[in-house]
């Protein structure tokens, strides 16, 4: 004889709709970089408005960059990968060695364009701590980040340059950087002109005016490297590629159009025009 299962009573459900999860607030005991080093001004920012970022590590280091210079140079078949770091002395170690005497920490890149933003620079000055207190996982960690953009760069058809003086000026072939990816190019700006780097490593020497800097500059010239000058101005840099004008007795060449430098000739300048905070800049480093 069949029987009639009970059905129990249902009660009613239990509402398992989750509460928001509170948002960690971090605080100065959170910051996993030592400040000890910086600015007390800078280190007081930072432990007010801005632990929740130097509680962590960078997720990245660099990045595809998408500015109207590199986007000229997707144009002709390459992408560049650039890693920037808080310039000079602002992380309490010198990652320029010689920014003092050419004066140029002032009127750096690192000020103008996006970097003129707070979070950025602070993103910067991150990494720059990053790169001098976790030396092993920043070196690990950036090897991957290079692999990882040669894969994305040959996906989309291009051949990978990675610039990782974005905002500094370190010595990489030292840390075994660009010999470890011997089938990517490399390149970066340098006011160092003696180094002494692999093949996949092209350099073009940074120029300055400054009178203390002028040893550095003959040095520059009489190994023939490719020099950088900032101008004041897009007419005078104008000014040499329509006159065919040498410059220290160098032929000029365009260095806004595109920054896919190794493809300029060496012994020649490489033509900039300032920006941010350059163009007012009156230390000699900018030019006009
Ligand atoms: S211009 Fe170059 S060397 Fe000078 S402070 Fe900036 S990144 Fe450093």
């Amino acid at each position: 004889m069949a029987t009639r299962k009970a059905t129990k009573a249902t009660a009613p459900k239990a509402n398992k709709a989750k509460a928001p999860k509170a948002k960690k607030v971090y605080t100065a005991a959170d910051i996993i970089f030592d400040l000890s080093k910086l600015d007390p001004e800078l280190r007081k920012d930072i432990e007010e408005n801005w632990c929740h970022l130097f509680a962590k590590f960078p997720e990245r280091l660099i990045r595809i960059e998408s500015d109207a210079k590199t986007i000229k140079g997707e144009k002709i078949g390459f992408m560049t990968a650039i890693l920037y770091m808080a310039p000079h002395a602002i992380s309490g170690q010198n990652l320029c060695a010689l920014a003092l005497l050419a004066r140029c920490a002032d009127p750096c890149l690192n000020l103008s364009g996006r970097g003129t933003f707070d979070v950025n620079q602070m993103a910067r000055l991150r990494k720059a701590l990053y790169w001098i207190q976790y030396r092993e996982r920043f070196l690990k960690q950036l090897h991957k980040e290079i692999r990882l953009a040669k894969a994305q760069a040959e996906r989309q058809g291009f051949i990978l340059l990675v610039r990782l003086n974005g905002t500094t000026d370190i010595l990489w072939e030292r840390y075994g950087v660009p010999q470890a990816h011997a089938d990517i190019q490399f390149y970066d700006y340098t006011k160092i002109p003696n180094r002494n780097v692999p093949a996949n490593y092209d350099l073009t020497f940074s120029y300055s005016g400054v009178p203390q800097f002028a040893p550095f500059v003959r040095r520059a010239i009489e190994k023939h490297m490719r020099i950088a000058v900032v101008f004041r101005s897009r007419a005078a840099v104008e000014h040499y590629l329509t006159s065919g004008e040498t410059f220290m007795g160098m032929p000029v060449v365009d260095g806004d159009d595109t920054d896919v430098r190794h493809l300029d000739p060496q012994a020649a300048v490489v033509a900039l025009y300032a920006k941010g905070k350059a163009i007012t800049d009156q230390s000699g480093f900018v030019v006009g």
